[in-house]
């Protein structure tokens, strides 16, 4: 005999399932795990306790060692101890190259790069995969069960090749990727700040090697990150160095071998972190004694906060935000628990800053936080968290200027079109050319990506209509269609380019958008009068192709004579001197014009009756 089920239609008549779910910050130093456990929101611990996960990854043995059992091995094994690999996802051979005094061998394929060890060839993707399996390994042996997703951190900064690539490592780590999150929006989630008041909010995030400074915003229910910058080479290296120098120069040291150099960094390292809750830190070197005052570190730290503060102060512009309304600002990263930062950045924003949580664990506590949401466990409408795009995205356009689609800072996902024609009569193809970034010409941005439209029906120059549409997605992917609408006929791409971008490529990119401003402007202006002017040109030829027998011989001569005219200036850099040129070819011919349409009105009406046009 079977059962009867007993519960109301639509409900479960199994008990409240958890589904396991984890947070994870994958840093350039080190990665963490977090997960929501009894309502509470903790770091999951190694077997030895440990919750720090060193980003570091050995390949000299089959089996590839992670964490701290491969840090053992950087001095011994470097060509196959791989550090930082975040620095390396989703970029080119040729960018990866540019990095300075690195000990890896490296392989070009295809313009991505591979690392050569001892076992083998090994993508980015592939060794950073072995961090996140790691990382999924211990949280499932503390949770006891199969992760039914994580959300993995990124930031805010990170384009289309290097989100694509940290979600692909996650695949290959066999994790399902519930969604890539901004490291500063996670912070404002471990915060809490979703259940807050509506309002405009700062991440200020100082680690061992990078400045990021985020500007978010929270409004019904959502967060949107306004705005983000920062400096992808000053961090907490940078104080320690401060230390080192004032050690060398006041010690007189000379001559140091490479040991000693180690040495005195670390301790100049152990001095700084101690000048956080101390007055006065000490060592000796070489039997003698260095002291260092804190009131003498602030001092010397001074023009470094300043830039934190100067970059600050520029993303609070580039948002549009007045720093007054600021409601929160979060402290993120190891060098945050400097006592001269915290109060600093107070002083800037006129606010106590939060650092309650440590701001080492705020990221993974936030992500921990997003995914128990995502597989379930709590309301899903709490938060719909929305980011932000660091560089623009558009198309190329005739005489290789850039057409911007979807300018930078825009909230994503987003998807925008916008409407373009064909240059020629009769084309039938076109080319549709993706480029990232601010500056005007096609030269001086980045290429993501092409695809040809084919079949567009012939028809005169400026007619079809091919409506481009730009989808960016909440991961930050892109997606490119083009349609001409009179035909329907469509293509499309997504754009997963095979390399990326690192953060200091992106700061020159924007600050060349700046420094470039004006003389890109003028180079638009001419580009856009040629183009016009080509346009003319060719529109005159196919005319008198067609229609040269209307003309007598005064006026074919003066057209020839303004065309020709045009023709040889077309090179030159004198955009009213083009401009003139067009204006009086467009003159001359404008009788022709007439004379054509005339024409093709007799013609079109030949063997009708009048009235059929009545
Ligand atoms: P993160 O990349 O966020 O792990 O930050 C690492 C940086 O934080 C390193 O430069 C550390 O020296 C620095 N750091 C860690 N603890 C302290 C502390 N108590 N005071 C100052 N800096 C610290």
């Amino acid at each position: 005999m079977a059962l009867l089920q007993i519960s109301e239609p639509g409900q479960s008549t199994a008990p409240h399932h958890h589904n396991l779910a984890c947070g994870i910050d994958l840093g350039t130093t080190n990665s963490l795990v977090a997960s929501v456990m009894s309502g509470e929101t903790k770091l999951v611990l190694d077997q030895k306790g440990r919750a720090i996960l060193p980003s570091v990854v050995y390949c000299g043995s089959k089996e590839l060692l992670v964490g701290n059992d491969a840090l053992d091995l950087v001095t011994k094994d470097p060509k196959n101890t791989v550090l930082s690999i975040k620095r390396f996802m989703g970029i080119g051979y040729s960018e990866a190259r540019e990095f300075k005094n690195l000990p890896y061998d490296f392989v070009d394929f295809n313009d991505s790069i591979l690392f050569k060890t001892a076992i083998g060839n090994l993508s980015a993707i592939e060794i950073s995969a072995k961090i996140l399996s790691t990382l999924k390994q211990r949280a499932e042996g503390a949770l006891g069960g199969e992760l039914k997703g994580a959300v993995i951190t990124v930031p805010a900064y990170f384009n289309d090749a290097q989100r694509q690539s940290t979600k692909d490592s996650a695949k290959l780590a066999g994790i399902n990727v519930l969604r890539l999150l901004n490291e500063p929006t996670a912070a404002a989630i471990a915060y809490g700040l979703e259940s807050g008041e509506e309002g405009v909010h700062a991440i200020y995030d100082l680690g061992g090697g990078t400045f990021d400074i985020s500007i978010l915003s929270f409004t019904k229910g959502v967060f949107e990150v306004l705005s983000t910058g920062g400096d992808s080479s000053l961090g907490g290296d940078d104080f320690d160095n401060l230390i080192f120098e004032d050690c060398i120069d006041s010690l007189n040291l000379n001559n140091l071998s490479a040991t000693q150099i180690q040495t005195i960094r670390k301790l100049s390292k152990f001095a700084k972190e101690e000048l956080s809750t101390k007055e006065v830190a000490e060592f000796s070197v070489e039997g003698q004694s260095y002291k260092i005052t804190k009131p003498q570190f602030d001092t010397l730290s001074e023009a470094l906060i300043k830039r934190t503060l100067l970059l600050t102060k520029r993303a609070l512009r580039d948002a549009d935000i007045n720093i007054k309304d600021v409601k929160e600002v979060i402290m993120v990263g190891g060098s945050t628990r400097m006592s001269e930062v915290r109060a600093r950045v107070g002083e800037v924003f006129n606010k106590l800053v939060l650092c309650s949580i440590n701001p080492d664990e705020v990221v993974a506590k936030g992500a921990a936080i997003q995914a128990n949401i995502l597989v379930g466990n709590k309301s899903r409408n709490d938060v719909l968290l929305l980011d932000v795009l660091p560089l623009s995205l558009g198309l190329e356009t005739m005489g290789g200027l850039v057409e911007k689609v979807i300018h930078r800072n825009t909230t994503i996902p987003i998807t925008r079109a916008q409407e373009f024609t064909t240059y020629k009569d009769g084309q039938t193809g076109m080319s549709i050319h993706v480029f990232q970034g601010e500056r005007e010409l096609t030269k001086d941005c980045r290429s993501l990506g092409r695809f040809e439209l084919k079949g567009i029906p012939p028809m005169v120059a400026g007619r079809a209509r091919i409506l481009v549409e730009f989808q960016v997605d909440a991961d930050g992917l892109l997606s490119v269609s083009a349609k001409e609408e009179t035909s329907g006929v469509k293509s499309e791409i997504v754009i997963k380019p095979s390399f990326g971008l690192n953060d200091s490529d992106m700061e020159k990119m924007l600050r060349d958008s700046v420094v470039f401003a004006q003389e890109d402007i003028i180079l638009r202006q001419l580009q856009e009068q040629k183009v016009d002017a080509t346009r003319t040109i060719e529109a005159i030829d196919s005319a008198l192709k067609a229609d040269k027998a209307l003309l007598d011989d005064a006026m074919l001569k003066s057209i020839l004579k303004a065309r020709e005219y045009l023709s040889s200036i077309l090179e030159s850099d004198n955009v009213t001197l083009i401009k003139n040129a067009t204006l009086d070819l467009e003159k001359v011919s404008s009788k022709f014009v007439e004379m054509r349409m005339n024409k093709s009105i007799m013609s079109a009406m030949q063997g009708h009756k009048i009235d059929e046009f009545n």
